[in-house]
């Protein structure tokens, strides 16, 4: 058995993982990185965030070429190469994984690849394809990340998959159930409808992504609802794996009265952290019922030279928190004071039309009784997305009434995604409703409707500075 000593071992290769050993190591720190695949990068850019983004940009470029027929272009049936989209969706991979190589090569991170598990508070054995090589380390940065969740009164059956396995995108099924309105689910439920799958969706709440206001949902779910048939309120109790397809039975409000055959199923009801696969409790590191391992707000867990970064430690699970959580473990390992400060994590839907949301939602004002005022601005009067053609978007804005800061956004529509970044910074810097409509927005652009959203709210108070 090889045996080496490092001053960090981080345990997995994922954002939060790669950005810890690359921070770590930029801070003069001597580092050793243990992933169990061949490539680093782990679920977001393998077989998460990446490919489904890929696959997302194809499904949107189709529907955008039928859609703009009604502007005067008209293109021809659209004939789809299943080997060249999963190529493309590949090379996008490739191109993030290899460069992550060599900026670890560059930054002296030392690569082992294996199944690693602690052995103890100050060792790590991990089992690779060349060996076992028991690591001995002064800190250790848990960075395992998580796994889907298999639902389990499913019979096993290749044709039922999770987000894995829809990513690798074998084939297009005709009939496909995806289990889960959340995020994953409907992402993946996009590609698969815009490649020719006939899809269903089935969702216990009474509305697609849970948690997240209404108003924001109801653009998608006016456009979804013409594509696909979506369940409310209704759940899988049963499922047989026959010759001739999966045959499901469901109860609730939209369940139909007979079980219904599906070629492929997604579950998507959500992922598990792997704390409890990595022999934490070897090295006194507390894991709860979940596999969740807590952390403090410097990333550390109960053992003071053990940290949790990611997935693992915490909700939401999300590449943008693993990231800032990875780097400020790799600080505090170094002697910086740094603690987790941000006061807000934006989440995103990437469907068509985008679904995001930063901050307070109306449904928390409300719960937690703020006294919040609101300014809201539909896209039927934006002429940026007039002339794209999709004026179904809005922009909501949130803002204290007695402060006038902003503590909350949504918008749904076309680059949503990347329209909330300023919400985002909005409410990090402490922005009032003023410096937001005083900033000067390029014209005509959709970032134009979050200024004037928060008009709208400026319109509604007696009391501006
Ligand atoms: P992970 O990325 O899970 O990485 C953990 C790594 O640890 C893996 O490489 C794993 O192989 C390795 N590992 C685990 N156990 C061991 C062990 N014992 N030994 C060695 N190695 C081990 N997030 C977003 O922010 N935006 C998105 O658009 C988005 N889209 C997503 C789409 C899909 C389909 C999925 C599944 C997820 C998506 N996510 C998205 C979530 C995002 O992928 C995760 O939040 C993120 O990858 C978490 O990073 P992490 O570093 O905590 O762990």
């Amino acid at each position: 058995m090889e045996k080496i000593t490092t001053h960090t071992v981080v345990l997995g290769s994922g954002p939060g993982g790669y950005s810890a050993a690359f921070r770590a190591a930029d801070l003069g720190l001597q580092v050793t990185l243990v992933e169990k695949f061949s490539e680093i990068g782990g679920v977001c850019l393998n077989v998460g965030c990446i490919p489904s983004k890929a696959l997302l940009h194809v499904a949107k470029v189709k529907d955008e070429a039928a859609q703009v027929s009604e502007h005067g272009i008209s293109f021809g049936e659209p004939t789809i190469d299943i080997d060249k989209v999963r190529a493309w969706k590949d090379s996008v991979i490739t191109k993030l994984t290899s460069g992550l190589k060599a900026m670890s090569k560059q930054r002296k991170v030392n690569l082992v690849q294996g199944v690693g598990e602690f052995t103890g508070s100050n060792t790590l054995l991990v089992k690779g394809p060349e060996g076992e090589t028991e690591i001995t380390f002064e800190n250790a940065i848990i960075a395992a990340g998580s796994r889907p969740i298999d639902l389990p009164f499913l019979p096993k059956d290749d044709r039922i998959i999770n987000s894995t396995g829809a990513l690798e995108l074998k084939d297009v099924p005709e009939k496909m159930l995806v289990i889960g309105g959340g995020i994953i689910g409907l992402e993946m439920a996009q590609v698969y409808n815009a490649l020719g799958s006939n899809i269903s969706v089935v969702e216990l709440q009474n509305q697609i992504f849970p948690g997240c206001d209404k108003d924001l949902v109801q653009p998608l779910m006016k456009r979804i609802k013409k594509q696909y048939d979506i369940m409310l309120e209704t759940k899988v109790v049963a499922c047989e794996a026959k010759e001739d397809g999966l045959w499901v039975t469901f109860e609730g409000k939209k369940a139909p009265a007979e079980p219904q055959r599906y070629d492929k199923i997604l579950q998507s009801v959500g992922r598990l952290p792997n704390g409890k696969l990595i022999g934490a409790e070897k090295a006194g590191v507390e894991v709860d019922d979940r596999g969740f391992i807590a952390s403090d707000r410097q990333q550390r867990t109960n053992v003071p030279h053990i940290y949790a970064i990611g997935d693992i430690t915490s909700n939401p699970m999300l590449a943008h928190k693993a990231v800032p959580e990875g780097r400020l473990a790799a600080e505090v390992i170094s002697g910086e004071k740094n603690y987790f400060e941000a006061s807000v994590i934006p989440s995103v839907a990437y469907t068509d039309p985008e679904v995001a949301w930063v901050g307070v939602s109306e449904i928390q004002a409300k719960e937690q009784g703020l006294n919040y005022g609101k300014g809201a601005f539909p896209w039927a009067a934006s002429g940026r997305a007039l002339s794209m053609g999709r004026e179904e978007g809005f922009t909501k804005v949130l803002f204290d009434k007695d402060t006038h800061r902003l503590i909350g956004c949504g918008i749904t529509g076309s680059h949503a995604g990347d329209l909330i970044g300023q919400a985002s910074l909005a409410i990090e810097m402490g922005c009032t409703a003023e410096d937001i409509s005083l900033t000067i927005q390029p014209h005509p652009t959709l970032t134009e409707t979050f200024m004037m959203a928060t008009e709208v709210f400026e319109g509604t108070v007696t009391d501006l500075f």
